[in-house]
């Protein structure tokens, strides 16, 4: 059975024990819920694949109370210091080149060279990360290639019996996941946009690489896969125009004619968007699965701020390797 716990101070001890022990615990940050193991016990961060069903070459992001335990773990660089001080904690995430002797076990990286770390900023993901002590390796605590949870409800909806235990402390207040950059090239590389717009970090990185080429079924950069964010109904990206077999997902004053609406921001405001996307998709999708709807159909987002993020998303989500979905 998986517990279900409360973000107090017994909870937060309870997860931390479970997690010491090489259980496998989902707990709320301010990116999304995230499923985490004790990152220096092997098997522990085994069973998180298999809880998923993530791909073993797909790396999870190590989680650290404070900047110097992360960086005790990597090679660090001038500018990850000043990005750690400037955006830690916070949802931003740091490839950078593994430590020798470093305990974070191998799976974590999935074998490369590199590590990705990361200081959260949601209190109770802090209290737990300082209870355990060690760095916590947790991907968001879904079934590999689904939409991300930002609350206890949508874990257990597809984790229940498979993990140890939940930490519920209500809805994630950023809402898509963490912004990881690339430091171990020339220049700084955007892997995945996120929680920190562009604009508040090219000011300290200057320009940054081209992203990887996102292929289907060809995950050029680990993780970077085209297919990702899955909703069971098929999703029609920048509509302009909806039928009444749709349903919404509205940005803006919504568009006239569709069975079901979601708004994700009445304003037209991309932080507020991106703290509802997750629960907007998978609203649209149970809802619209069970009156038998043909589509989810998604209004344009602006490509700027979180805007990135969740074009990004959108776009995973909407990929024609969905359907039929893969598992
Ligand atoms: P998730 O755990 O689902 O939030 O995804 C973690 C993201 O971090 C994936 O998109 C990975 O590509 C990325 N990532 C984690 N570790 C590395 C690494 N060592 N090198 C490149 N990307 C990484
Ligand atoms: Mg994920």
């Amino acid at each position: 059975m998986t517990e279900r716990l409360i973000a107090d101070a017994a909870g937060i001890a309870r997860a931390g024990g479970l997690l010491r022990s090489g259980e496998i615990v989902a707990f709320p940050t301010e990116t999304v819920y995230g499923l985490g193991a004790d990152a220096t016990n092997a098997a522990a961060v085994a069973a998180i694949f298999a809880a998923k069903g993530r791909p073993h070459f797909n790396p999870l992001i190590a989680h650290y109370a404070s900047a110097g335990a992360a960086f005790a773990d990597v090679v660090t660089t001038p500018l990850a210091e000043g990005l750690a001080e400037a955006f830690w904690p916070g949802p931003l995430t740091l490839v950078l080149p593994r430590r020798a002797g470093s305990a974070v076990a191998d799976l974590v990286s999935a074998g490369l060279p590199t590590l990705a770390v990361r200081v959260p900023a949601h209190p109770c993901a802090r209290a737990l990360l300082a209870a355990v002590a060690r760095p916590v390796a947790a991907p968001s605590a879904n079934r590999s290639g689904r939409v991300s949870p930002t609350s206890a409800a949508h874990v257990l909806a597809e984790l229940t019996g498979r993990i140890a235990a939940v930490i519920d402390d209500g809805d994630c207040p950023v809402g898509v996941e963490s912004t990881v950059l690339d430091l171990t090239g020339e220049r700084p590389r955007l892997l995945r946009p996120g929680g920190i717009g562009l604009e508040t970090l090219t000011p300290l990185t200057g320009a940054l690489a081209a992203p990887p080429v996102v292929g289907v079924g060809r995950p050029l950069s680990p993780g970077q896969l085209a297919s990702h964010y899955a909703p069971s109904l098929p999703l029609r990206l920048d509509a302009r125009a909806v039928t009444g077999d749709e349903a919404l997902l509205a940005f803006g004053p919504p568009l006239p004619g569709a069975a079901l609406v979601f708004q994700l921001s009445a304003a037209g405001d991309t932080r507020e968007a991106a703290a509802r996307l997750f629960a907007g998709l998978r609203t649209l999708d149970a809802e619209g699965g069970r009156r038998g709807l043909a589509r989810i159909a998604a209004m344009a987002v602006p490509e700027a701020g979180l805007g990135r993020a969740i074009n990004d998303r959108l776009a995973r989500a909407a990929c024609r390797e969905n359907h039929p979905a893969p598992d």
